[in-house]
């Protein structure tokens, strides 16, 4: 079934209508839409993500907006299955816990909250814990194993209903899907609704300098509505009510931002860091619309790196696998030129093997297959995890095999390290 698309023609930060087309991109399908039949998958739809900024507050944000049914009804990524998120989830709630103290049996609400990875550890310290997040099946897991989860998109009626059935929450987080959401604005009339005066408001985010810097174009797809800074997240914040009084850089995703967010008049200070990274936007000029022309020209330059490789491929007739049936996966292959230039993509998810990507109709297969397969070259479509898959396919390497990363740079990695192309 076709996905329902607008676009949208103001800012979502700030609804100001001076926005800007700075990054074209080639349109996707949808990322996380497996299908059995080869043909069904190579002819999906295809949606735009091309990436406009805000002239007013530097917002920079894709306007061609999915309906959130077909984004995340049956969405299948687990973030307790991605290697690492459950330590992280864990050192996140053990620093809230230890900086803010908030009261023991208090009530801890997490907005996008998946598997319930973050509440998990919450609830175990002793907070009562409230999961809300619209992929029906991984809620009604979460809530089987002891999460509860409301099945629902977040809007401020459900912010009203939890607030009256719950009372509020000592503190609210959103880490899976702060970039997620089309209606920002009800989602922070939302939050203000939950947090009890003196609660915190938690998010984590892919931080749009690390995106720009590190070429992170493997992040950009329908899911990633809002690439944000601090700049243009605290105009916003302080447009309802709220005010940002800590920010930190974290290596989650090649580069994110863990914000901490009061109730204006909450009482306590602005942190320094606050300041010091609003200081580096405007020395970086992250929200001038020549920083993002440039970041444009690099994915230029970066699929033209790709180009020649794929090229060498077609002349030389060698193998090409892809690993890991990842979200980035379509990302990577259109944004950098690999249509047609992959034969199977391997991956163990249960929900995803045998079945056929969305856009090209690659066959997904077994991890098994690689070293029974032995392809030339290997490319890594699961680019968070890079490294860690490299760590755990020596056997292939030892054979002979190469792979090659596509994130943040084009490598090709054999046996002893890096190849140079
Ligand atoms: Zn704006």
């Amino acid at each position: 079934m076709a996905a329902q698309v607008f676009h949208r023609t103001t800012c979502r930060l700030c609804d100001s209508k001076n926005v800007e087309l700075v990054v074209k991109l080639e349109p996707i399908p949808l990322s996380e839409n497996y299908c059995d039949d080869a043909e069904v998958g190579k002819n999906a739809a295809r949606y735009p993500v091309d990436l406009y900024m805000c002239r007013d507050c530097g917002h920079v944000q894709q306007l061609d907006v999915v309906d959130s049914k077909s984004l995340w009804e049956s969405y299948t990524y687990y973030s307790g299955d991605a290697k690492g998120m459950p330590e992280h989830f864990r050192d996140v709630a053990g620093e809230i816990i230890a900086d803010y103290r908030p009261v023991q049996g208090s009530l801890v609400i997490d907005i996008g909250s998946n598997d319930g990875s973050l509440l998990r550890p919450f609830k175990e310290a002793g907070y009562r814990v409230l999961g809300i997040d619209p992929a029906t099946e991984i809620a009604k897991q979460a809530t089987n194993a002891g999460i509860e989860t409301i099945p629902e998109l977040m809007s401020l009626d459900l912010s009203r209903q939890i607030r009256s059935r719950h009372g509020t929450a000592q503190v609210v987080c959103m880490f899976n899907a702060f970039a997620h959401a089309d209606n920002m604005g009800e989602i922070a009339e939302g939050i203000r609704e939950l947090l009890a005066p003196d609660g915190i408001f938690v998010f984590e985010a892919q931080y749009l300098l690390d995106i720009i810097d590190r070429v992170l174009i493997a992040t950009i797809f329908h899911e990633h509505m809002s690439h944000h800074s601090v700049k243009a997240l605290t105009v916003f914040l302080d447009r309802h009510g709220l005010e940002l009084i800590d920010v930190d850089r974290v290596p989650i995703q090649h580069g994110s931002l863990i914000g901490k967010v009061q109730l204006k008049g909450a009482g306590r200070p602005v942190e320094e860091s606050v300041k010091a990274l609003l200081e580096l936007e405007a020395t970086r000029g992250l929200d001038k619309i020549e920083t993002l022309k440039q970041f444009a020209e690099k994915i230029r330059q970066q699929r033209e790196r790709t180009a020649r490789l794929v090229e060498e491929w077609r002349r030389s007739k060698v193998s090409v696998a892809g690993y890991g049936a990842a979200r980035s996966g379509p990302t990577l292959i259109s944004q950098l030129g690999l249509t047609g230039a992959i034969e199977y993509i391997v991956d163990d998810h249960p929900q995803k093997v045998n079945y056929f990507s969305s856009g090209d109709g690659i066959p997904i297969l077994p991890t098994a297959e690689l070293c029974r397969r032995m392809p030339v070259y290997t490319v890594i479509l699961a680019w968070v995890h890079a490294a860690k898959i490299i760590e755990s396919n020596r056997e292939y390497l030892e054979r002979g095999g190469c792979f090659v990363v596509l994130c943040p740079e084009t490598r090709v990695v054999g046996k002893n390290g890096d190849i140079l192309i």
